[in-house]
């Protein structure tokens, strides 16, 4: 099950313990680019020393003092504390402080050269666009945006005494800065919480999955390890049985009364049926297990399979017709037994006295085949129509057809094992079309 990301809305935390993680990742994933944009703004802020000096001779001894001697060792000091171990605890709160001296200053510089606002304002537009650059949280980002805000306003109107014009206009581009700052701060830190929510929760499911495989591997050698005693060590003590019936039957044929001799037919030929079975399921599970998918002419492998036939169709005196098929890939010996197992029962499940009458054909869908074998036969009950594809399920006793009930669910695991569907249209006496997809 997929868990929902739960966070509070306002300032994105997570709750609890996830919340220390994240931070932890949040800081490992942005430490390069936090050194970067700190390396860009010190060298920037550097070079725009040149600017001051044009656009603001009457201070530029000024600044100078304020940038080469404070702002600019003060940026280095800190791309040099991002080395340290502790760095990860302060790192928002060093550049939440950093953003209000930086806002502060670009604030202070708007009223001291009130005819300059426009250079100021452009300079507070990229320098907020940047929050997302410097990965600021959002609420932080937030705090800071509005504190330098604040700044100004307070300065404006009690120590400079600003026009209102360039308040309002400085206020307009101020306040769009700070949205676009504070929209695009949200907007990443969101994306960085989801992307780190869906890898916990894939870490999560991952975890899940691998138990599930692992109780899955289990399962299957166990269900190995069962169809091996089923088909080997059961095959000896079988094998006694029936060879010992049979000297029976032919060393005391005529000496036993004729329930004696029912009797020993019964062992005989149970014994008989239950070595086809064990057969069946040794087959069974071996299946697939040797051969790799190869290109399969379905055309080959019918006319290999009727010709294995040969004797049940003389027989029955089956008409057979197979139209044209698609070549596939498959297994191949699999998908021969397949058609050879529908065939078989389509010849089988016959009225008294009918002549079988079996169509073969297939039909071309967007990603899979759809192939179909159609006989005249008994048909099979609504209710039943799920059950024969069980292993050993037989819808009829042995003395009115023949057969160990495994036939079909062979199909059913050769058609399973192409990643395809197999299921049975019918009904009682209007004969039968077993269907099967096998993917493109
Ligand atoms: P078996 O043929 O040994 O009985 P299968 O697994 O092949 O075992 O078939 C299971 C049952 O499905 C059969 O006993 C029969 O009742 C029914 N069945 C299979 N194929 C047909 C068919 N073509 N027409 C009618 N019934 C069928």
């Amino acid at each position: 099950m997929i868990m929902r990301m739960v966070f509070n809305k306002i300032t994105l935390s997570f709750p609890e313990e996830n919340e220390i993680l994240f931070l932890k990742k949040y800081f490992a994933d942005s430490i390069i680019q936090f050194r970067l944009a700190f390396l860009m703004v010190t060298i920037l802020y550097g070079a725009f020393g040149y600017l001051d000096s044009i656009v603001v001779p009457e201070y530029a001894n000024l600044f100078y003092i304020i940038r080469f001697y404070i702002v600019v060792p003060l940026l280095s000091f800190v791309i040099l504390l991002s080395f340290t171990r502790f760095f990860s605890k302060i790192w928002q709160i060093l550049l939440l402080i950093s953003f209000i001296v930086a806002g502060g200053g670009i604030s202070v510089m708007t009223m001291l050269v009130p005819e300059n606002y426009a250079y100021y304002a452009g300079m507070m537009l990229i320098f907020s666009a940047g929050y997302f650059f410097i990965k600021l949280r959002f609420f932080l980002a937030s705090i800071a945006g509005w504190t330098t805000l604040l700044i100004f306003n307070i300065g404006a109107v009690f120590y400079a005494d600003a026009g209102s014009m360039i308040l309002i206009s400085n206020n307009f581009f101020f306040v769009s800065a700070n949205l676009i700052g504070m929209f695009a701060a949200y907007n990443i830190e969101y994306f960085a919480r989801r992307d780190f929510f869906m890898n916990q929760e894939l870490d999560r499911q991952k975890v899940v999955l691998e138990e599930v495989n692992k109780n899955l591997e289990i399962r299957t050698k166990e269900i190995e390890q069962l169809s091996y005693i089923a088909s080997h060590d059961l095959q000896e003590p079988l094998r006694t049985l029936t060879s010992f019936a049979q000297l029976i039957k032919e060393e005391y044929a005529g000496k036993l009364d004729a329930e004696g001799d029912k009797y020993i037919d019964f062992i005989y030929n149970s014994a008989g049926r239950m070595k086809e079975m064990v057969t069946g399921l040794a087959e069974y599970s071996y299946l697939g297990k040797a051969s790799s998918k190869v290109s399969v002419d379905c055309n080959e492998i019918v006319k290999e399979a009727l010709a294995d036939l040969f004797d049940s169709i003389k027989t029955s005196h089956a008409r057979i017709s197979a139209q044209e098929l698609p070549t596939i890939r498959g297994y191949q010996t699999e998908m021969r037994l397949l058609f050879q197992n529908l065939v078989i029962n389509a010849i089988k499940f016959q009225k008294k006295g009918m002549v079988p009458e079996i169509t073969i054909s297939a039909e071309m869908r967007k990603k899979e085949w759809l192939f179909s074998v159609k006989d005249n036969g008994i048909g099979i009950d609504e209710k039943n129509k799920d059950k024969i594809f069980v292993i050993f399920r037989r819808m009829h006793n042995h003395s009115e057809y023949k057969g160990t009930g495994i036939g079909l669910a062979h199909c059913k695991k050769i058609v399973e094992m192409h990643g395809g569907k197999i299921w049975v249209e019918s009904s009682p006496g209007a004969g039968s079309t077993f269907l099967f997809t096998i993917p493109k």
